[in-house]
């Protein structure tokens, strides 16, 4: 074998995002575990959070704009859904994160069914360009280009996030919210319609929110939020 494919080969060859066992993006006992959120019952019917019962709005939901008339995810973030966005994101392994996006990319049509037809743009949640520049690329662009192309609708990437906010993990409620309010501003063309943000994962919804509410000043009239993740209060 020429050397030039033994270190193609040792490079792209994948490795299971939850275990890193080789062979496969998932392995099988991985792929097994993964749990989508449609399959959870009840979720609320707004944000899709894990609901004592369903209701119209939850807990969770209920300081949210109007304009965010939905937030949906693929899957329920943790065991290996939680360790492929870590490895994809802070060992900054593109490659599995645009396989990620594909699977996201897949199954948006069908999770976003009830709003297709009303979507006018794709726009992903941006990093702040030091972090964008530390990790090479924005996960929530590489999500977003993969749902565009699989929804066949464009992609703008013109929303900018105005101040390096702090990561959310570890805070409260109150402090996400605290901590990005005001951070997002759209630097694009006028945006009409209801808009589809898409972010890698969904907590308390404070980083979509104030999303919604730079993309409602452009013009949008209402914004649907799709996310890889889904990581509720109970986990
Ligand atoms: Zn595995
Ligand atoms: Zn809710």
């Amino acid at each position: 074998m020429a050397l030039r494919d033994c270190v193609e080969r040792w490079f792209f060859s994948p490795t299971c995002s939850g275990c890193g066992w080789p062979g496969a993006w998932w392995c099988s006992e991985c792929q097994r575990s993964l749990v989508r959120v449609a399959d959870c019952h009840p979720r609320c019917v707004r944000c899709d959070g894990l609901a004592p019962k369903p209701s119209a709005v939850c807990a969770d939901c209920v300081d949210w704009p109007a304009a965010l008339i939905a937030a949906r995810a693929l899957f329920l973030y943790r065991g290996p859904v939680r360790a492929a966005l870590h490895r994809a994101k802070y060992r900054g392994e593109r490659r599995r994160m645009e396989e990620l996006a594909s699977e996201l990319g897949r199954a948006s049509p069908e999770i976003l069914a009830p709003w297709r037809s009303d979507l006018t743009c794709v726009v992903p949640i941006p990093l702040h360009p030091l972090r964008r520049r530390e990790r090479g690329f924005n996960q929530s662009a590489i999500l977003a280009k993969a749902v565009a192309g699989q929804l066949d609708i464009p992609l703008h990437d013109q929303l900018q996030r105005t101040r390096d906010t702090a990561s959310q993990v570890g805070r409260t409620r109150s402090q996400r919210w605290a901590n990005v309010a005001g951070a997002f501003v759209w630097s694009g063309s006028p945006l009409h319609g209801t808009v589809l943000l898409i972010d890698d994962t969904i907590t308390t919804g404070a980083t979509v929110a104030a999303g919604t509410t730079a993309l409602v000043r452009a013009g949008a009239s209402a914004v649907v939020v799709l996310a890889f993740a889904r990581a509720t209060e109970q986990f």
